[in-house]
């Protein structure tokens, strides 16, 4: 399994415009110690004349051993006077060295280990955060902040509840907001449940935030989009979009999954569900889960193993109150 060949080209291009810019950083760095310090740009000629010698030398064979010598000396000597010149005008000694993202590839992506070119954790980074902004095209990712959720809507008389629901929303929030603060890729897995409308959506997509912020590959979807995409490509013999697709929803270090329940089930959307949340669990990456369903609906919905399997690793929050959307501003 892989990533698409389009994902391929933007990984590349994001890594290669890093380097890109990496070098003429530099370059203009040099520019400017060689206007403010002249004897830098000589010693730069000479430094380039020296290498420029030793391949010489070593092309024209024979004993070039001594001459290589005097040039190493030269050589070290002249980088010594340039250090000294950056350390005497308070610049750091790396002045003009490029500033690489990654200091392991020099921004190349890849890496050279026992003979083999290997991708480098930067380029698979770069790899699995184009997936996942591809499949989170359509959401609604930036709108959403735990800044922005107001417990102003949920009222405080306890009703049929033991609590109010400004106490158990209190609570949630701030259950949610450490969840996004502690998150590491071994994060426990959550089930959001209750009514439409109490604020799952924005809690999970204010977790989201925060851990793409952090530099986590996240994604966010609601099943009945998904599961209709990805019946699409398999019924239309897409197998490979279709593998890509799954790969990113597996692999990414948080799945969230919006309305569970609500998609036009079939024995194919309950199958692929059941592989993708079976192949996180297995490996013990974390998934935020959204229903407006009871367990025992999920049950008739999907089935009881299903259910006992999945809902039995994650935590359970129940959100309760009245629709907030329905209800104005109180403050
Ligand atoms: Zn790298």
């Amino acid at each position: 399994m892989g990533y698409s060949k389009e994902t391929y080209q933007k990984a590349k291009d994001l890594i290669f415009q890093r380097k890109l810019k990496a070098e003429n950083d530099a370059e203009i760095r040099q520019q400017r110690l060689f206007a403010k310090i002249p004897r830098a740009k000589e010693i730069t000629k000479e430094l380039t004349a020296c290498g420029t010698a030793a391949a010489r030398a070593v092309v024209k064979g024979g004993n070039a051993k001594d001459e290589l010598e005097k040039l190493k000396e030269k050589s070290l000597s002249l980088q010594s006077e340039l250090h000294s010149l950056l350390v005497l005008n308070n610049l750091p000694t790396d002045y003009t060295e490029p500033k690489y993202v990654c200091k392991k590839c020099r921004d190349s992506g890849y890496i050279e280990q026992n003979n083999k070119t290997i991708t480098c954790e930067c380029m698979k980074k770069a790899l699995a955060d184009i997936a996942c902004e591809e499949l989170n095209k359509t959401s609604p990712l930036t709108l959403s902040t735990f800044d922005t959720f107001n417990l102003d809507y949920y009222s405080m008389d306890v009703e049929n509840n033991s609590v109010s629901p400004y106490t158990r929303m209190s609570k949630i929030f701030s259950f949610c907001k450490s969840y996004a603060n502690s998150f590491t890729t071994e994060s426990g897995s959550l089930l959001m449940r209750g009514a439409t409308g109490l604020g799952k959506t924005h809690l999970s997509l204010a977790i989201a935030n925060e851990i793409i912020r952090k530099g986590f590959s996240v994604v966010y979807v609601s099943a009945p989009a998904i599961l209709s995409k990805l019946e699409k490509l398999h019924f239309s013999s897409k197998y490979e979009e279709e593998s890509n697709t799954e790969q990113t929803l597996t692999e990414c270090d948080l799945l969230i999954i919006d309305d569970i329940g609500t998609e036009f089930s079939s024995p194919f959307t309950v199958a692929a569900l059941y592989n993708i949340f079976n192949t996180r669990i297995l490996s013990g990456k974390p998934l935020i889960l959204n229903t407006n369903l009871t367990i025992s609906e999920l049950e008739k919905e999907y089935s009881q193993r299903f259910v006992s399997r999945v809902i039995g690793s994650c935590t359970k929050m129940d959100f309760i109150g009245k629709d907030v959307r329905s209800i104005r501003r109180k403050v």
